[in-house]
């Protein structure tokens, strides 16, 4: 009888396994992102095509992904920092707007009091940056690429979050959450200032 109850109950582990599984499987396909962009498409919340990956610091690949993100990118690149550090994510920025992409970048104003600072880097590489002095601290990290892929997440662009820290980093391919973004990117334009060196502040 023992054992027929424990039979009923392993069954009903199953049971509740079966259901859990079934249950993740359909919040998946409502979610309507495909896990990679290999996989063919889902559809997102606003009817468009969607698709996303993830990566985990420290040594995830984090760094990696955002460049070969930026070394592919078409057209345009808009870029809101925190910190910013990463030798390896700044030249592929460079690159891009070396290679005529509209590149504009806002960051905190603590990147201007470093020594040597990212605003620097990008001001005396061409690149178009901004500061945003409007809030405690300005913390997106975001880049909008081509109107259509969202790189977000709790990964500065700082070699820290790629080698020492825990950090998350999700590429998300949907045009409307781009557009979402991008609407909020100009939204901090609009209150920041141009970087024209330090002497500016
Ligand atoms: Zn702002």
């Amino acid at each position: 009888m023992g054992k027929l109850v424990g039979g009923n109950l392993a069954r009903g582990g199953r049971m509740v396994r079966h259901i859990a599984v079934a249950a993740l499987a359909v919040a998946l396909l409502a979610s309507g992102c495909s896990r990679t962009a290999e996989r063919p498409a889902g559809r997102s919340s606003s009817g468009g095509t969607c698709s996303w990956s993830v990566y985990f610091s420290p040594h995830g690949g984090c760094t990696k992904a955002v460049v070969n993100a930026l070394d592919a990118a078409k057209h345009s690149v808009l870029v809101q920092a925190y910190s910013f550090t990463s030798a390896p994510i700044a030249k592929a920025l460079v690159n891009a707007h070396r290679r005529r992409l509209d590149v504009r970048v806002i960051l905190d104003r603590s990147q201007v009091t470093q020594k040597y600072s990212s605003a620097d880097f990008l001001l005396h590489m061409g690149v178009p940056t901004w500061i945003d002095s409007a809030h405690a601290i300005a913390h997106n990290k975001v880049m909008v690429i081509d109107d259509a892929t969202v790189i977000t997440g709790s990964f500065n662009f700082t070699k820290a979050a790629e080698e020492k820290n825990a950090e998350n980093l999700l590429i998300i391919r949907d045009k409307e959450l781009a557009r979402r973004y991008t609407a909020n990117w100009w939204a901090h334009e609009r209150h920041s200032e141009r970087y024209r060196g330090k002497g500016m502040f």
